[in-house]
């Protein structure tokens, strides 16, 4: 299966790396978090010492976040229905409320249950039947939810997940933590995200590449300017195949189906990781039409459209960083 050919992939060049690497003036290391494997390379004086706390940060961010893990915040929350949370994680529901309520629910924090009853957190993948499938969505409904203080209170049989939008915000606290020790520079890859801080001393841009949802390659590469966050969202990343149909890992708060909207994958840009995280998860679900809609509508962000034909549609706002495919602009 291809997230595991992935992940091989990923942990030879983990090994090649032997978890570090220096010279150029540069570090970079590897780890595993989030379930996804990631790449941090922090330039300048003191990188070793920044990247020890960066990954000390994802670490921490990973727990508190989890949907799973029973010594999280979100886990537990999940497990007993009812949370102290603290004010980072309150901070961050309340933003992916507010961004479920912006975009329809085609991003829906409270999507958990649809998750787990395709089987996703665990593997153990299957297609359930159409009554399963309405009693989840029924539990995804969070209108319902309680906040008193700090105290959250979950719907009867309501679950959160973050994982659309958390690496999104670890990515952008990571660029917070390396800008707070002064003048430095990183190109931080955390699964599709991308998260790129500061100006390389070269003073040239950042160039990112958006992976070809259909192979192994790059579909296009992104020229980047400054500090931005760079995520991808893709069926291609997570999937399972059954009686000869693919079924993705982003669902549709619309049916309790995965997303079928067109799209092979959407590539949001914005200063906000956690924006353009949540984002590319719901412009994935919305298809083209109504993403470029909503861009038009919305700004504060920029898009990269690909289609399922693999047609590449870029934003008007990015079109003149975007090289090595044959793209067509979308006007505001
Ligand atoms: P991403 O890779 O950022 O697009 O996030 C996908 C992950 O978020 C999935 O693996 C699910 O855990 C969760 N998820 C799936 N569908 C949605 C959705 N429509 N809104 C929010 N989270 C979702
Ligand atoms: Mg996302």
């Amino acid at each position: 299966m291809k997230k595991g050919m992935l992940c091989l992939l990923c942990l030879a060049f983990c090994l090649c790396a032997c978890g570090r690497q220096r010279g150029n003036g540069k570090e970079t290391r590897e780890l595993f978090a989030m379930d996804t494997y990631m790449t941090l390379t922090v330039y300048g004086e003191g990188a070793d010492e920044a990247l020890a706390l960066l990954a000390e940060e994802i670490t921490t961010l990973e727990r508190q976040f989890s949907a799973a893990r029973e010594d999280g915040e979100i886990g537990s929350l999940n497990r007993n229905g009812t949370a102290e949370l603290s004010d980072e994680t309150l901070t961050l529901l309340r933003r992916c409320l507010a961004l479920e309520r912006q975009t329809g629910r085609a991003f829906c924090v409270g999507m958990y249950p649809v998750v787990c009853l395709w089987g996703f957190p665990t593997g153990a993948y299957r297609v359930p039947t159409e009554a399963e499938i309405q009693a989840a969505l029924a539990k995804t409904d969070l209108r319902a939810l309680q906040i008193e203080g700090n105290r959250v209170t979950l719907p009867e049989g309501a679950q959160l997940d973050f994982g659309a939008a958390a690496k999104g915000y670890a990515g952008q606290k990571c660029a917070q933590l390396l800008s707070a020790r002064g003048d430095c520079a990183a190109i931080l890859s955390l699964g599709g995200n991308v998260q790129t801080v500061g100006t390389k001393s070269d003073g040239s841009k950042w160039q990112v590449a958006v992976q070809d949802p259909f192979g192994e390659g790059y579909a296009a590469q992104l020229a980047v300017e400054g500090t931005k966050s760079i995520v991808t969202s893709g069926s291609y990343q997570r999937y399972f195949e059954q009686d000869g149909r693919r079924y993705g890992h982003i669902f549709d708060a619309q049916t309790g189906y995965p997303a079928q909207s067109g799209l092979a994958s959407v590539t949001v840009v914005a200063d906000d990781g956690t924006l353009a995280d949540a984002l590319s998860t719901a412009l994935f679900v919305m298809g083209l039409e109504k993403g470029t809609a909503f861009w038009r509508d919305t700004g504060g962000f920029e898009a990269i459209f690909i289609t399922e034909d693999g047609e590449v549609y870029v934003t008007s706002g990015l079109a003149a960083d975007v090289t090595g495919c044959t793209f067509a602009e979308v006007a505001p």
